[in-house]
């Protein structure tokens, strides 16, 4: 999709293995590693990351920090807070809404021109997949309207399953565009 001279782009594939600008890391509260995409990260970036972690402390849900990348090929990493998912009505569409956008944030200040995300909170945090990929992407499009200093956005999905149901809610937020 193309929002302006910026684009969303979606790809199969681990977000772990990605060249843009930052990855962004689906973390937890204590930014202190876990299961998942963030233990993927870890994994392959390497300790300093976790270093950088500790000295920042934590993070509340909704919020995002950056550190460096480490090992990978990503100079950045952004590690994003999303909501555990409880019945839909506990805040949590604010909430992951707010993940991407403190992370976007945090990538226009550090002068970033691409950023690859996973779908935060849809694996352990039990987000349901498809409202999951709506709040995602309409958050990425209204933000890229309003920042065109971040040339691409791509949202990393590690299924086939997860991949069709981003594109079918991409599809929509086109026609709807
Ligand atoms: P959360 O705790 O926010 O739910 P998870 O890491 O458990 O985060 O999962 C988030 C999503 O990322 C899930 O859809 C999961 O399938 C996917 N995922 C897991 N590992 C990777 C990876 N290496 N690259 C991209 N996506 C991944």
């Amino acid at each position: 999709m193309r929002i302006g001279g910026s684009r969303i782009e979606l790809v199969l594939g681990d977000i772990t293995q990605q060249d843009t600008d930052a990855i962004v890391n689906a973390a937890n509260l204590s930014l202190l590693g876990g299961g998942g995409v963030d233990g993927a990260i870890h994994r392959a970036g390497g300790p300093q990351i976790l270093a950088e972690c500790r000295r920042i402390g934590g993070c509340a849900a909704g919020d995002a920090r950056i550190t460096t990348g480490g090992l990978l090929k990503a100079r950045h990493v952004i590690h994003a807070v999303g909501p555990i998912y409880r019945d839909g009505r506990s805040g949590e569409p604010e909430l992951l809404a707010s993940a991407y956008q403190r992370s976007l944030e945090l990538a226009s200040r550090f002068k970033l021109r691409s950023v690859a995300f996973p779908a935060i909170s849809t694996g352990a945090y039990g987000y349901p997949a498809r409202e999951a990929a709506e709040i995602a992407l309409r958050t990425i499009a209204a933000y890229l309207r309003e920042h065109p200093e971040i040339e691409l956005v791509r949202v990393v999905l590690f299924s086939p399953r997860a991949y069709e149901i981003h594109a079918d809610a991409l599809r929509e937020l086109q026609e709807a565009a």
